[in-house]
């Protein structure tokens, strides 16, 4: 086995943060590594609901302050790495959803009339009906209005399968860290047993953070978690819906998403207040109870009797922020030879790819001599939730 090797970047984590990163770097000629612990996109970004925000959703709660937030350009710059004249080459990858739509139940309420009115969302929300609806809101008993977001959908298994192809043979399964020290410097990392020397090395390893972070003994920065308790319905009777379903309050009272599953079922992905607070102190029964009667409240139309139902706890990690708040541009912070962030959405990694590149070029770091890496140990790449589940 050759024991040590060089490269220019070093990445710790092939979540979505890690691979997008990946793929950039090796299209802009430096050299990488991407060490994976379990599975590829295994983390939090297989188990995300794949929607590239815009922001619409945020400046609902006048959290979303202009131009200046990363998220407003995101489904543009995902659109075109889609169409294959983007920063990376995601052709093929497919579009589960070319609009994710906000759903007002009942009548708009006071709040939301100002909302639709204001200066964020003017140009970006249009109001559909009839044979426009999504096809699980095309009924007669549907009431309620709905609007189009320009935000999109994506399938996110076929997604970080595409990303592990874009990373050629820079990926290395690798489970024990050690760091590397040179005169007080950190160098490299010794990836079980293997010595990687690097230029810089990259933290993306998601709530995993916290964890390398402590081993190389630093304390900063620190990382917040905010768990979710998820519900998946697979049935024959389910149609697509993406949509996030408007309570009242700040946040959506239910999003939801629809994937593939193998057999050629839909699948429901259920996010939103539902799998916040209440939802996650609920038990996996009396949640899959509260969202039956979610649901049955929401489309008494769709005949769930026989469907499966199952629900999935997944801690969301970012930078630690006053009130749990949660950030709307990507986190990357740097010290020396380290660097460390969180992308925050699955929407964000080209923001915390961005971030990355632009401290490489104030540091003047230019790709250098690497090794050639062949016969590594190479991680799987993490299946889709629902297929482990039903
Ligand atoms: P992760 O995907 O968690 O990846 C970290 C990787 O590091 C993992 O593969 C892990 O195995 C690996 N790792 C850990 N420790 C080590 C180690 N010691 N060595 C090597 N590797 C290691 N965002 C959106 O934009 N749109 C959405 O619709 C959306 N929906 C979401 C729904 C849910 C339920 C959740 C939980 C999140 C959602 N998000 C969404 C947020 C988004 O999923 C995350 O912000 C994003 O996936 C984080 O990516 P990451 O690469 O930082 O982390």
């Amino acid at each position: 086995m050759l024991n040590t090797l060089s490269t220019d970047v070093l990445i710790i984590g092939g979540g979505i943060a890690g691979l997008w990163l990946n793929a950039r770097l090796r299209k802009e000629g430096f050299a990488t590594i991407l060490v994976e612990k379990h599975t590829l996109g295994g983390g939090q970004s297989v188990k995300s609901q794949g929607i590239i925000h815009g922001g619409a959703k945020y400046a609902l709660h006048g959290a979303l302050t202009g131009a200046s937030e990363a998220i407003a350009d995101m489904p543009r710059r995902w659109r075109e790495a889609l169409a294959g004249n983007g920063e990376i080459d995601l052709r093929g990858v497919p579009l589960l959803s070319d609009a994710h739509y906000l759903w007002s139940p009942g009548t708009i309420a006071g709040n939301l009339t100002s909302f639709f009115a204001s200066k964020a969302v003017r140009g970006r929300v249009d109001q559909v009906k009839g044979d426009q609806l999504p096809p699980a809101l095309q009924h007669a008993k549907f009431k309620g209005k709905v609007y189009r977001l320009a935000e999109l959908v994506l399938d996110v298994p076929n997604l970080i399968k595409r990303l592990a192809e874009l990373a050629g043979d820079s990926l290395l399964a690798g489970e024990v860290i050690e760091p590397i020290f040179e005169a007080d410097k950190l160098t490299g990392l010794r990836v079980d047993g293997r010595e990687i020397r690097a230029q810089r090395i990259v933290l993306s390893a998601g709530s995993s953070n916290a964890e390398l972070l402590n081993a190389l003994n630093i304390s900063q920065p620190a990382q917040q978690l905010r768990p979710l308790h998820m519900v998946l319905v697979k049935g024959p009777t389910l149609k697509p819906l993406y949509a996030h379903c408007l309570g009242g309050g700040p946040k959506p009272r239910v999003t939801i998403t629809t994937h593939p599953a193998a057999d050629g079922q839909w699948v429901w992905y259920l996010g939103g207040e539902i799998a916040e607070a209440d939802g996650v102190a609920r038990d996996p029964a009396s949640q899959i109870k509260a969202a039956q009667k979610e649901l049955g409240d929401l489309l008494p139309w769709i005949d769930l009797s026989s469907a499966q139902w199952a629900t999935v706890r997944v801690d969301r990690a970012e930078p630690a922020q006053t009130g749990l708040i949660r950030p709307d541009n990507a986190f990357l912070t740097d010290s020396g030879n380290l660097l460390v962030g969180w992308p925050t959405k699955l929407a964000l990694a080209p923001d915390f790819a961005d971030r990355v590149l632009a401290t490489l070029e104030r540091d003047g770091i230019k790709p250098g001599p690497a090794s050639a890496l062949s016969d590594l140990p190479r991680p799987a790449v993490a299946e889709p939730i629902w297929e482990r589940l039903f």
